[in-house]
């Protein structure tokens, strides 16, 4: 059996379409502000791709980059101006933040109705109680390419591996609200390859390189890789190559369906976030 690839970077392609249609009929169009805190290479990567992507669908962008060294005090003040900043619909700050910044009160700060990753506590509270202002941007991409691909999650055993706040937690509870029976795994979990065998949905959102063996995953499963992780290769230009969760070539033989890293989950999140832009906006302009 050789797995069919969900391919994140078409789906999201033409997520991205529909978005821009939607957006080149509005008047005022939905802005999204990304703030960046230091110089960490892969965030200023991801940063660059946010702003590309609003461009890209005739969305606003705006960035703000501060030094490694700003004190708590000064972000939670420019993430209060955008709160008040009638012409922003979403406001991303761009995670890790540095070690002197608390992560919880600087994700606590940005107004509910402008969460557009669904971090805020009482955002993470409405998504548990089923109704939350805009879905997760990597969870939701998760769900997005199953539905797109017709992927019965209904009755499904969903195993998801890993329980960060991010991705493991909020993904379970997307799973649940279609309807899968869901197991969620972590570190301590005994004897993960036999849970992950009794997968009909696996999703990998780990961060261990190629942890998921193919004799892990029971036949016809469909196979969810989130994790991104760079393996050194010499023998490539930039000296490493990225890699999953999910020993792609293993699983690949045994799974339904299974998408690669990259062009699997990455993309979906960046549609995820423009269309969570959009819905933001829809929703200010309608109060
Ligand atoms: P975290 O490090 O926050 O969480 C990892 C989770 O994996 C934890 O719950 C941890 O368990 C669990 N885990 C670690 N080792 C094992 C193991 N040996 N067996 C079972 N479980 C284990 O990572 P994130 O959730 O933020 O990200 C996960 C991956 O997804 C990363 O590779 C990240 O780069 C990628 N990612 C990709 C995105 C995309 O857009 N494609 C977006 C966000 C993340 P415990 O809680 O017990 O420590």
């Amino acid at each position: 059996m050789s797995a069919l690839i969900l391919d994140g970077t078409k789906t999201a392609c033409q997520i991205r379409a529909e978005l821009q249609a939607e957006v080149s009929s509005m008047q005022i169009k939905p802005k999204l502000v990304v703030v960046l805190v230091g110089d960490d290479p892969a965030s200023k990567v991801y940063v660059g791709m946010k702003e590309k992507g609003c461009r890209e669908i005739g969305m606003l962008s705006e960035k703000h980059v501060l030094p490694g060294n700003t004190p708590e005090a000064a972000l939670l003040a420019l993430i209060d101006r955008l709160n008040a900043d009638p012409s922003v619909d979403g406001i991303l700050c761009q995670l890790p933040l540095p070690k002197h910044i608390s992560e919880h009160n600087v994700l606590e700060r940005i107004a509910i109705q402008k969460d557009v990753d669904c971090f805020h506590p009482m955002n993470v509270g409405y998504l548990a109680t089923g109704n939350p202002f805009v879905k997760p941007c990597t969870p939701a991409g998760v769900i997005e390419i199953m539905k797109r691909h017709s992927i019965t999650m209904k009755g499904a055993h969903a195993v998801v591996v890993g329980r960060s706040n991010i991705v493991g937690k909020p993904l379970a509870q997307l799973l649940l609200a279609e309807h899968a029976t869901v197991t969620i795994c972590h570190s301590r979990t005994n004897d993960l390859p036999a849970v992950c065998r009794s997968a009909d949905i696996l999703c990998a959102a780990i961060g261990k390189p190629e942890i998921i063996k193919g004799d892990w995953i029971k036949k016809g499963a469909v196979v969810i890789d989130v994790g991104v992780n760079r393996v050194d290769d010499a023998s490539l230009p930039k000296g490493y190559k990225l890699v999953g969760d999910v020993a792609y070539n293993e699983a690949s033989q045994v799974a339904s369906y299974i998408t690669p890293v990259p062009g699997g989950i990455g993309p979906m999140t960046i549609a995820m976030l423009l269309s969570n832009t959009l819905e933001l906006h829809k929703k200010r302009i309608s109060l």
